[in-house]
């Protein structure tokens, strides 16, 4: 029987940067007497960001959630906007305030992203865009999605909060869509504590996302729109900076972590590991099984408990569905017996334990707790079944 652990391990742990060059480098800041409005931090992390995600623009945000909900305003969209609902709260919300309708796709049951076969039959007069959300770091069917959207003129964001440095194929992510999110927030990979960033290929969008998250603010003695506070600032960008210099390291460690729970987890009947994209195209931003609760021998549900009893704390990622927000309970797309596919998924996903400070003897004995469950299930349904027989 595998033992608790004596101190608690949780989902994720924030990738922290030496703090002796943050605090070089908030002396530079210090000196500058600059905090924030595009300071000399903010541009070149904004320079290096684009380095890094291979992409012509991009702009930075406060925080994913107002990057997004900024680049839809940005995109001058109405009406309806196909989405999906097994996501975090904020990539609806970011619809909501721009009073843009969603309409709630069902997902791929292997890849849990929005389907694409099942998002024409969605379309109406009031379509303007498909937001499709890249979940656990693994691509929507981008080249589907595209062939829809270029065949009713529709636009298409992707929330790729969970996907800087994916690829597809070897392109960079952000080459895909109209507009991609990120978000740097602590728990993600790239951090800049809070934080995020828009990046698109329509050169005319850096002006307008410019005004947008800077009050509309032209000079001294115009303002051109109805904007918001969403600039990110130079203590952000500092930390940023910091951070960039090791997101390689972390990457690799958790590939070391992401292989470790694949060989422990692979003989184990009922568990399927979701994130299996290869190496360079990983974003390692979460490592995700299914349960199978019929071959396993027990749910999801039970699995997280017993977990938790080991000081194991794994997360449900996304439940609740989207579509069961009570906000949306008058959408005939948001009703359970549309998305069958979600309704199931949202039962069976777990997010384990994944950062670079994760020992492989921790992930291995984390691994042991999953299969004594499992054994213990067979060995119990093996008497039962003797006990029936004889
Ligand atoms: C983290 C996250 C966001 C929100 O980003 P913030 O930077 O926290 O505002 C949006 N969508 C998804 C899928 C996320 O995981």
């Amino acid at each position: 029987m595998a033992n608790a652990f004596e101190h608690p391990i949780y989902v994720t742990r924030p990738l922290l940067p030496n703090i002796e060059a943050v605090t070089e480098r908030m002396k530079t800041v210090w000196d500058s007497q600059q905090l924030t409005n595009f300071g000399a931090q903010h541009d070149e992390l904004s320079k290096k960001l684009k380095a890094y995600l291979e992409v012509d623009h991009i702009s930075m945000f406060s925080n994913g959630t107002l990057a997004l909900l900024l680049g839809l305003k940005a995109l001058e969209l109405t009406g309806e906007v196909i989405t999906t609902p097994f996501t975090f709260p904020a990539t609806v919300q970011a619809l909501d305030w721009n009073n843009l309708t969603p309409v709630f796709c069902d997902i791929d049951p292997v890849t849990f992203n929005i389907d694409a076969e099942k998002i024409e039959a969605l379309i109406t007069e009031k379509t303007t865009a498909i937001l499709g959300v890249h979940v656990f770091g693994n691509p929507c069917d981008v080249e589907k999605i595209q062939a829809i959207a270029d065949k009713y003129h529709l636009k298409v964001i992707y929330d790729g909060a969970h996907a800087f440095g994916a690829k597809v194929n070897g392109v960079p992510i952000s080459g895909f869509g109209d507009m991609t999110m990120f978000s740097f927030h602590a728990t993600k990979l790239f951090n800049t504590v809070e934080g995020g960033a828009l990046t698109y290929h329509d050169a005319a969008l850096d002006k307008r996302l410019g005004l947008l998250r800077n009050f509309g603010i032209v000079n001294a003695e115009e303002v051109a729109l109805s904007g918001l506070n969403a600039k990110m600032n130079e203590v952000q960008a500092s930390v940023g900076l910091e951070v960039l210099k090791v997101v390689e390291e972390e990457r690799n460690k958790r590939h070391k972590i992401k292989r470790t729970y694949e060989e422990n987890l692979a003989s184990v009947e009922g568990i399927r590991v979701l994130t299996t994209l290869e190496n360079e195209s990983s974003s390692y931003q979460y490592f995700v099984i299914e349960i199978d609760q019929e071959k396993f021998g027990q749910s999801r549900d039970f699995v997280h408990e017993e977990l938790q009893k080991s000081n194991v704390f794994a997360r449900k990622y996304f439940s609740p569905l989207c579509s069961d927000f009570t906000w949306y309970s008058g959408l005939a797309s948001a009703q359970p017996e549309n998305l069958p596919q979600a309704q199931k998924a949202v039962r069976k996903v777990l997010a384990m334990p994944y950062y670079g400070a994760l020992t492989i003897e921790s992930v291995a004995e984390i691994c042991a707790i999953i299969e004594d469950i499992h054994i213990k299930e067979k060995n119990l349904f093996h008497l039962v079944e003797m006990r029936e027989l004889g």
